[in-house]
């Protein structure tokens, strides 16, 4: 199936920076899609290549971007060449791709997507939409990855898929937590295994039901709407829950990772089970817990993530709170100041405020990071989103 694949890719692929531009007849939202910001995950070009080269510009509302991510990657059918393109939107590399004369192969593809992105934004009054199409090494449902932003929870939500939060939280430099820092709507959606044709099919149902709930597209114009929804559907085997994830196995530098053959992504795996080997030590699972993007390829840092579900109660409650902004009553407790308040960052002392749970900053939505052993530092990703460019879609407004 590789071979047919790859052989089917190259044909029917354009590595192109820009795939295609739709500008549509009548105003509407911005749509950006990615593909191939890994160059082994070649599903979401060929989709992309697919479905924007079969739109009538006549019924599109705004205008709709395909992006190629790392072409050299997926001219080599490699994850990358240099580095991880999808590790490097820091603020500190972004900065170093202006300063750095002899930049390698990442960085030159990063500085092309960089200024592209720049240019989109300048250009267009929004509403923003960015997707970013991957697919994973094990066996997999497809599912949507999101940073933990009320506008990403309420507008995936409407996709018959799984949505996991909170990923970025153990991966430094992510494009889409980039762009989602910048305030807009970014949805990652993982089609399946790198090399299955359902991948693809389940990238342009994707395409498709994006440009239907960003209102790109017109339902009514849309002949296969309900046969792509039905498509993500059965795929995702009629699982629609929402997942937070709990751990990430980090495959240190040295370290030997082999994970035991056969295990699926969301597959649920009983207590004691021996996952993994890590260097000749067998991994086990100390209670029945969910399995996440266990990894079947050489490359790559996460050896695999645990998952739990996240209630639909927990989920009110949280979007609740933050929308009471509940979090400015959190700094009038010891051990818990404003480090950046316009840009919503709190620092915690773990010595005096002991009392406070991870989980807590969580359902606020705050993302935590560890910066000394005494103290956290909590970016909030709702008061950077740009509510305002989407409060008044019907999505934005129907959504809990
Ligand atoms: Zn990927």
């Amino acid at each position: 199936m590789t071979d047919l694949l790859t052989k089917n890719s190259d044909q029917a692929v354009c590595y192109k920076r820009i795939i295609k531009t739709i500008n549509g007849k009548l105003s509407g939202p911005v749509v950006v899609f990615f593909g191939g910001i890994h160059g082994n995950e070649k599903a979401g070009n060929i989709a992309i290549n697919k479905v924007l080269n079969n739109l009538n510009e006549d019924k599109i509302n705004g205008t709709i971007y395909g992006i190629s991510g790392n072409i050299k990657a997926l001219k080599a059918n490699k994850r990358f060449i240099d580095n991880d393109l999808n590790r490097l939107w820091t603020k500190t590399q972004i900065k170093n791709l202006f300063q750095n004369p002899n930049l390698k192969n990442e960085s030159v593809e990063q500085l092309e997507i960089y200024e592209l992105l720049q240019n989109i934004i300048a250009f267009h009054q929004g509403p923003f939409y960015f997707i970013d199409f991957h697919t994973t090494s094990s066996k997999t449902i497809p599912f949507i990855t999101i940073n933990d932003a009320l506008i990403n929870r309420k507008f995936s939500s409407f996709f018959p898929v799984p949505k996991v939060l909170g990923i970025e939280e153990y991966l430094s430099g992510p494009l889409l937590s980039y762009i989602n820092e910048l305030g807009y709507v970014s949805l990652g959606f993982e089609s399946g295994q790198h090399t299955d044709k359902v991948s693809i099919a389940n990238s342009v149902a994707f395409i498709y039901l994006t440009l239907v709930y960003t209102l790109a597209l017109n339902v009514d114009d849309l002949k296969d709407f309900s046969n792509y929804v039905h498509q993500l559907k059965t795929a995702a085997q009629h699982n629609k829950t929402t997942y937070e994830v709990t751990y990430r196995h980090k495959i240190e530098d040295g370290e030997i990772f082999k994970m035991k053959p056969g295990f699926k992504s969301f597959e649920l795996v009983d207590k004691h089970t021996e996952i993994a080997i890590s260097n000749q030590k067998t991994i086990k699972l100390n209670n029945k817990e969910t399995l996440f993007m266990p990894l079947y390829q050489e490359i790559g840092e996460d050896g695999y993530y645990l998952i739990k579900p996240i209630s639909a109660f927990i989920l009110r409650c949280s979007a609740a709170l933050r929308r009471f902004k509940f979090d400015n009553l959190l700094v009038c407790l010891p051990g818990v100041s404003w480090f950046d308040k316009p840009n919503g960052v709190i620092l915690v002392n773990l010595k005096t405020a002991k009392f406070l749970a991870k989980k807590l900053f969580h359902l606020l939505g705050y993302r935590s990071r560890q910066i000394s052993e005494n103290h956290l530092k909590l970016t909030n990703r709702e008061r950077v989103s740009k509510k305002n460019m989407y409060k008044d879609l019907i999505w934005y407004k129907f959504r809990a």
